[in-house]
């Protein structure tokens, strides 16, 4: 196939969709801001070194064949497959023709309308972040308040309490409040270990500046006086209006090869679709491994591979030392039990639906054919 694919996002889906389509000998541009980088330890171990995780470099990028162009796509006219890149460099914005589209720019992770939050506060789910709120953290001992007990808030706060007095404060009663309860109680363990408060159905009321310090006023928790305030507090579409009606839609519907629905020649990897799984019907993933599989799967569709893209829900995290690990459609399970130490959720007709296991990484191949054999 000679005709070049424009893919659009250079994160995890973008890499792993356009070097895909380099192997397989498709000329291929990436656009994105920046080399790409990973995602994951940006709440983990990057964020405890200050080194971004980069996935490659502009050398390696070139040896693959992967052309990467360094900017942003403002505006998408989709009827004449046109794309308009606003060049991270400066200069004139670029109109390039994209006549097959792969489109893969995961979730935004803005700061919540909390007044000061915006100007005061850090975030590090994107690499720039990351590298300036590192900036704040390098002496230890810092007073750190983290907004947000998701993943990426009690990660963040976990890898932070090491060597800083971390505070964690989230609007529900409890950490990971979305996952299952042995989830939750082991990162209640960790955070205390590590001595980390976490205060559960806070208000807060905004971020002001007091001399050389912040203040998080809360009307729940009283007013926290600290150095660096990090927002960690959820994540909106990136998807823009050419694309999606509704301005808060996550993710594009996809058929089962990963192309979008209603669309020829476009295409979507990673955080920003759904698609029809054969035994949980239309999902999407927000996870690291569904973001390299379905772009690797998006390359061989427009490869002419007319497979269907079947992988199973999995995500892992790190708690400091607890690591978590799920397979499975967790809101499938009608019922949960631990089986030979691993918390296995089974659905109405008893068949395995999702299992889940703490600090047991080489459980991961028995997990997943526990799950396929239901
Ligand atoms: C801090 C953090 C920690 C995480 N930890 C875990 C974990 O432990 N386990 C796990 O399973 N998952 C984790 N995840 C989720 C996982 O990293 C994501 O599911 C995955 O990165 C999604 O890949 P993606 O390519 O769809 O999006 P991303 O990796 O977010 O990449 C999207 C890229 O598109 C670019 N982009 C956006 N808009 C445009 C545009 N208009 N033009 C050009 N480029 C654009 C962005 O700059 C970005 O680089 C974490 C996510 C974050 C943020």
């Amino acid at each position: 196939m000679t005709e070049r694919v424009i893919v659009v996002g250079n994160g995890v889906a973008g890499h792993s969709c356009a070097s895909r389509l380099a192997e397989l000998g498709t000329k291929v541009t990436m656009i994105g801001p920046g080399l790409p980088h990973d995602r994951p330890p940006l709440s983990k171990r990057a964020l405890a070194t200050g080194r971004l995780p980069m996935l490659s470099d502009a050398e390696r990028l070139i040896a693959k064949g992967v052309d990467h162009l360094d900017g942003t796509v403002t505006d998408v006219d989709l009827p004449n497959r046109r794309l308009t890149v606003a060049q991270t460099g400066g200069g004139e914005p670029l109109v390039i023709d994209a006549p097959r589209l792969v489109w893969a720019t995961g979730l935004r992770y803005p700061k919540p309308p909390v007044p000061g939050l915006d100007h005061l506060g850090h975030e590090n789910a994107t690499g720039d972040g990351m590298l300036a709120l590192h900036q704040q953290i390098r002496e230890p001992g810092k007073r750190v308040v983290v907004i947000g007990a998701g993943l990426i808030g009690t990660e963040t706060a976990a890898t932070l309490g090491q060597n800083h007095a971390v505070t964690l404060l989230d609007m529900v009663d409890r950490p990971l409040a979305r996952f299952l309860t042995p989830v939750t109680d082991g990162a209640l363990k960790i955070l205390n270990e590590l001595g980390v408060p976490f205060h559960g159905e806070c208000r807060i009321d905004g971020v002001e500046r007091d001399g050389d310090q912040l203040v998080v006023q809360t009307s729940t928790h009283g007013s926290i006086p600290c150095d660096v305030v990090v927002s960690a507090a959820g994540f909106r579409s990136s998807l823009p209006p050419e694309l999606v009606e509704d301005p808060r839609a996550l993710a594009m519907p996809c058929d089962s090869t990963l192309r979008v629905e209603g669309h020829e020649n476009l295409w979507a990897a990673g955080d920003c679709l759904t698609f029809p799984h054969p035994r949980w019907g239309r999902i999407g993933i927000p996870h690291w491994d569904h973001a390299h599989w379905s772009g690797r799967h998006v390359a061989e569709s427009i490869h002419g591979s007319t497979l269907a893209y079947v992988r199973d829900p999995y995500f892992f995290s790190d708690i400091a030392h607890l690591r978590i690990q799920q397979v499975g459609f967790a809101p499938a399970a009608t019922s949960w039990g631990e089986e030979s130490g691993l918390h296995v959720g089974r659905d109405a007709d008893g068949a395995v639906a999702c299992v889940l296991f703490m600090n047991a990484p080489a459980r991961l191949k028995e997990a997943r054919e526990l799950l396929a054999a239901a």
